[in-house]
């Protein structure tokens, strides 16, 4: 691999998750069973290691077939100079956030689909496109989505996104926890290559023990916070920081599950407006019109 050599320099060079546990913390619990729906796997990020390499946008990228720049790109900085939310074009964005406050190097924080526990995103959905896996993961199914975007409206973190210059036939594009790779028992790409191990996947239930063991070890590196502990009822994603994380622009969220939220929305707009099955019939009627035009004409995109 073309970047091994930068990789092994950084690897020496920066504060590592390894060096903070005294363990190789991103593969330690890659073998474990990734079925288990008590104990979802996660994902643990540690915005205090993050360098902002951004190779986990460039891996993300090139696990799901988006067209890519070359690796060496992604060294540009100046992707930092405005905030950026996860879409179509990319399933995970690095964003830079400077302490005021202290010296300390700038917080990186990688976002995309936090993999709830309880997916708001999951009970919007009425047709059953959007379904939580046993090993944690929030995936969707293309063929089901009518495009009524209620995943969007009910995300307490704003994540799902549509392909709006495919209007009548969006897409709807999130992060899916590289659902493919890890049943294959691989890592999610982003895990794989991040060179300091800032991201490390496990079990969540051991990802939570890592987290806590950090901040007991090193108190004056991070908040006493573990967002996803317990927000929104749990998430398999999770993140410590060494400032608050509204100031990193997380969303303050109750530990309250946000479906019922989501579902208030749901029953809100369908009284308001049409019944659901008048609605679900003419959504479902356009989607099927434009999935078979576009399968009987070549593609101009
Ligand atoms: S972060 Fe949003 S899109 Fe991801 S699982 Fe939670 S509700 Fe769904
Ligand atoms: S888990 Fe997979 S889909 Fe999600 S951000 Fe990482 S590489 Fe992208
Ligand atoms: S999570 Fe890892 S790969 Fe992604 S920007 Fe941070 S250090 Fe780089």
């Amino acid at each position: 691999m073309k970047n091994q050599s930068r990789r092994d320099f950084l690897k020496i060079t920066t504060i590592s998750a390894t060096a903070l546990v005294g363990a190789s913390a991103t593969k330690l619990f890659a073998s474990g069973n990734p079925t288990s729906s008590i104990d979802p796997m996660g994902v643990l990020v540690d915005t205090t290691v993050c360098i902002g390499c951004r190779k986990c946008e460039w891996a993300c990228k090139k696990a799901h077939n988006i067209d890519t720049k070359p690796i060496e790109d992604y060294d540009n900085r100046s992707a930092f100079e405005n905030y950026r939310r996860p879409d179509h074009t990319s399933l995970t964005v690095v964003n830079e956030f400077r302490n005021p406050t202290a010296e300390s190097k700038p917080y990186d924080v990688k976002v995309q689909c936090m993999h709830c526990n309880e997916p708001a995103c999951v009970s919007a959905c009425i047709v059953g496109a959007m379904t939580k896996q046993e090993n944690g993961s929030v995936i969707w199914d293309t063929d089901k989505c009518i495009g009524c975007r209620f995943c969007m409206v009910a995300c307490p973190f704003q994540i799902p996104t549509f392909e709006y210059h495919k209007a009548l036939q969006p897409d709807i594009t999130k992060c899916d926890f590289c659902f493919e790779r890890t049943k294959e028992a691989l890592l999610p790409a982003c895990v794989e290559i991040c060179p300091v191990e800032a991201v490390t996947y496990g079990k969540r239930s051991e990802l939570l023990k890592l987290a806590k063991k950090r901040i007991n070890l090193y108190p004056e590196r991070y908040k006493e916070h573990i967002l996803g502990e317990h927000e929104v009822g749990g998430t398999s994603w999770m993140y410590l920081a060494g400032m608050d994380f509204d100031k990193l622009k997380f969303p303050k969220l109750s530990t309250k599950a946000a479906p019922g939220v989501s579902e208030a929305i749901q029953h809100g707009i369908f009284s308001y407006f049409v019944p659901p099955a008048s609605l679900f019939a003419l959504l479902g009627g356009i989607m099927w019109l434009n999935k078979n035009k576009s399968k009987s004409e070549p593609d101009t995109e």
